[in-house]
């Protein structure tokens, strides 16, 4: 099941709700509207990971013309949301020729770099990413796949890592790249309001098994700027939940974006930083795509 968080916008319903539906071609069904004993709250209904009662609830629920629901952001995260950084050989190349990693000297990094952003900088699909949050001009696009667990787990082991995957998900990772640059810890400049796009849906594991045989594709105002397929990640996604495992708790509902492939603004010369007006699309087969404007 694709799963998705949204306001009914046909007026029937009072400001603010929000449900969980599942899409179905171009229509959102209402699971909360077919189980109203269900959680509403996507966090609440991962910890229950009962898909079963989801898809009868799919079954009876009400279904809406996509066009007449706001998406919001799928999950509304209870931590920050966990990032990699240079997961990919290419991008790690192009990051490192482009002179804003200030954070060391290899290349090729033997440990996955894992940062962090503020949840107070996600944001839903179609929201605007607002640029007068980055003072220094400098933002950049990174389309990511990202991984939603769905089990508490401490210790994963490499072989059953993935039975703590809840489904997958798509981040723009968005960045200011000279705070990015200037404060050498990553956070700052991951974390201005807005510069984390998260959706459309998550993808439920069960439907998409192999997340590895997916592309990611990038496009600005309709322009190619990343096609990359996920199976290049340098840290797959059994490699990453082990290393935070190792030595945290990982929740139901946490998010893990995996990091970019090459092609971000920066990779350009001179660089192609993100300007309002712009369109920016992140796709990833299976999931869909994250299309967010810039303002
Ligand atoms: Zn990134």
């Amino acid at each position: 099941m694709r799963l998705v968080t949204f306001a009914p916008t046909d007026g029937v319903r009072r400001d603010g709700e929000r449900h969980i539906g599942a899409m179905d071609g171009d229509a959102v069904v209402d699971i909360s509207a077919g189980d109203p004993g269900l959680p509403v709250d996507m966090v609440d209904l991962i910890a229950t990971w009962d898909l079963a009662r989801v898809a009868a609830a799919k079954d009876r629920g009400p279904r809406s013309p996509l066009s007449d629901v706001r998406l919001l952001a799928p999950l509304r995260v209870r931590k920050n949301v966990f990032a990699v950084g240079r997961n990919y050989h290419d991008h790690a190349h192009e990051f490192s020729k482009s002179g804003f990693d200030a954070s060391e000297k290899k290349v090729i990094p033997e440990h996955p770099v894992i940062f962090t952003k503020a949840p107070t900088s996600v944001i839903g699909p179609d929201d605007a990413i607002v640029l007068a949050n980055d003072p220094t001009g400098t933002s950049d696009y990174e389309g990511e796949m990202a991984v939603v667990i769905g089990r508490r787990c401490r210790g994963a082991r490499r072989e059953n890592a993935l039975d703590n995957v809840f489904g997958w998900t798509i981040v723009n990772d968005v960045t200011a790249r000279d705070l990015q640059q200037k404060h050498v810890q990553w956070f700052v400049g991951k974390s201005p309001d807005t510069f984390c796009p998260i959706g459309p849906c998550i993808t439920t594991i069960d439907e998409l098994p192999d997340i590895r045989s997916s592309w990611l594709r990038t496009t600005v105002n309709g322009e190619l700027r990343q096609e990359v397929p996920i199976s290049d990640l340098i840290f797959d996604v059994e490699s990453l939940i082990v290393t935070l495992s190792d030595v945290m708790t990982l929740e139901p509902g946490d998010v893990i974006a995996t990091g970019t492939g090459v092609g971000v603004g920066i990779g350009f010369d001179p660089p192609k930083f993100l300007t309002a007006g712009d369109l920016v699309e992140v796709s990833i087969d299976g999931i869909g795509t994250l299309r967010n404007p810039v303002a």
